[in-house]
């Protein structure tokens, strides 16, 4: 299949690829592996006229400790937080994550800010990154600013970001004190991509009950979604059977669940329900 016909741009700068993105607004399209937006453009789902081609901008891609956060810049890819041991060390969920992803090839090519800013139902990231309540830095032609996680994703393919926005850098709070994290996944056997996936972390105080928890879903719905109910339902109780398996049932409190040939919306929401249960288990033995 042959995409429709396009321009492309490989700007050396922010600022000139912000400009660009301003001049050109709907009609342009970034282009950072090109993992999800190549097969798009194949398909013909989406023919932009301009990619902007974001790979070339110096320091777009690290991964960096700043006092009590981790910075990731967008362009970093799903190898390079896999094989973080520095992230290994402080926020093990990341790289767990990362290593769900597809194969090698798309791990080696696809990065964390053009999964993210292409909010894909079944992609990974966008679950962590709502369990870990991390902030989006983009920035546009009137400045940078900062989106909570939670309202980063609008919809199916949709997101907060501006036509005229690049999504800059991902800022994550270190997980501190005793915490432990899990990201639990259903493969779909085709394409990898989640069909149900629940990421968690929490932290427990020094009588062993739940302090704090974030839930995040992915696979269920239009989009991936913070499971506040469950957060709730474990926090300040001690996490026995019971408290996991009543808060992993609200895994899909007011989703409205997808069907597809591969799963219908009630075997979603009963996967979502049992790996939920698992994820918090997983990370509840992770505590040291
Ligand atoms: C065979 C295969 C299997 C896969 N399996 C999985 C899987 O199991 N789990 C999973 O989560 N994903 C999976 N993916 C998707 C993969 O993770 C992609 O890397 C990811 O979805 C998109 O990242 P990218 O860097 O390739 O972005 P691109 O395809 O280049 O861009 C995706 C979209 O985001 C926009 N964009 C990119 N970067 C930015 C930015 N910095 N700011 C604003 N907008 C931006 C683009 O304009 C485009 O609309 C798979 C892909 C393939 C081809």
């Amino acid at each position: 299949m042959i995409p429709a016909q396009f321009d492309y741009q490989a700007p050396k700068t922010l600022d000139e690829a912000v400009a660009l993105l301003a001049q050109h607004r709907d009609e342009a399209k970034i282009l950072a592996g090109g993992h999800s937006l190549i097969p798009a453009m194949k398909l013909r789902l989406v023919q932009p006229q301009l990619l902007v081609d974001v790979s070339r901008i110096k320091d777009l891609s690290y991964i960096r400790e700043e006092s009590d956060q981790i910075l990731i810049g967008a362009m970093t890819t799903h190898y390079q937080i896999e094989s973080s041991s520095v992230l290994r060390q402080i926020c093990p969920l990341l790289p767990e994550c990362a290593s769900h992803i597809g194969d090698v090839q798309v791990r080696n090519k696809g990065t964390i800010g053009g999964s993210l800013a292409h909010s894909d139902p079944a992609g990974d990231w966008p679950a962590v990154i709502n369990a870990l309540g991390a902030e989006l830095v983009v920035v546009g032609s009137v400045g940078e600013r900062a989106i909570k996680a939670n309202d980063f994703f609008i919809d199916l393919l949709t997101t907060a970001l501006g036509p005229s926005e690049i999504l800059r850098e991902i800022r994550i709070k270190k997980p501190q004190g005793r915490f432990g994290q899990s990201y639990q996944k259903v493969h779909h056997p085709a394409s990898g991509f989640a069909v149900v996936g629940v990421a968690v972390t929490l932290n427990l105080g020094p009588n062993g009950s739940c302090e704090s928890a974030g839930v995040g879903v992915t696979g269920v719905g239009s989009k991936a979604y913070r499971a506040t109910a469950v957060e709730a339902a474990l926090t300040g109780r001690p996490l026995d059977e019971q408290t996991i398996a009543t808060a992993a049932s609200h895994a899909c409190d007011g989703i409205d669940a997808n069907s597809d040939l591969y799963a219908s919306g009630e075997y979603r929401r009963h996967l979502a329900q049992v790996y939920a249960r698992r994820a918090i288990q997983a990370a509840a033995s992770q505590v040291s």
